[in-house]
């Protein structure tokens, strides 16, 4: 015969909040035992991929631990992977670099005699 079983406690749906397992007490009966969601594992914020180094809890957890833990020493260390952050650093190192050129050719342009511009392209 089937066992039925009760749960525990006052919630009477069957809800991803709900979920149990069922164990045997020493006595030999079998009982709900209420679990916890399970925690999803942190992602870079760019490509999705799984952060290394980042323990996989939930979110009341994460209050509870100390910064060093959820977090690595890089710049945007526990958002970014290392792979996004050197992307990001190169394009904005770039993008930079071409305002520069922009505004040397600018420079250049408007006043092609003057000594300013030939100051400004020999620096670059
Ligand atoms: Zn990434």
């Amino acid at each position: 015969m089937v066992q039925r079983l009760t749960y525990r406690k006052r919630n009477p749906y069957n809800t991803r909040s709900n979920r149990v397992k069922i164990v045997k007490t020493p006595g030999g009966k079998l009982v709900y035992q209420h679990t916890k969601k399970i925690p999803s594992r942190v992602k870079c914020g760019g490509c999705e991929s799984f952060l290394p180094g980042i323990p996989t809890l939930r979110p009341r957890q994460y209050a509870t631990i100390s910064k060093p833990k959820k977090t690595v020493q890089r710049a945007y260390g526990g958002v970014y992977c290392g792979k996004c952050v050197r992307e990001r650093i190169v394009r904005a190192f770039l993008i930079e670099e071409q305002k520069i050129v922009k505004k040397v050719v600018k420079d250049s342009a408007v006043a092609p005699k003057a000594e300013k511009p030939k100051k400004k392209a020999s620096k670059k």
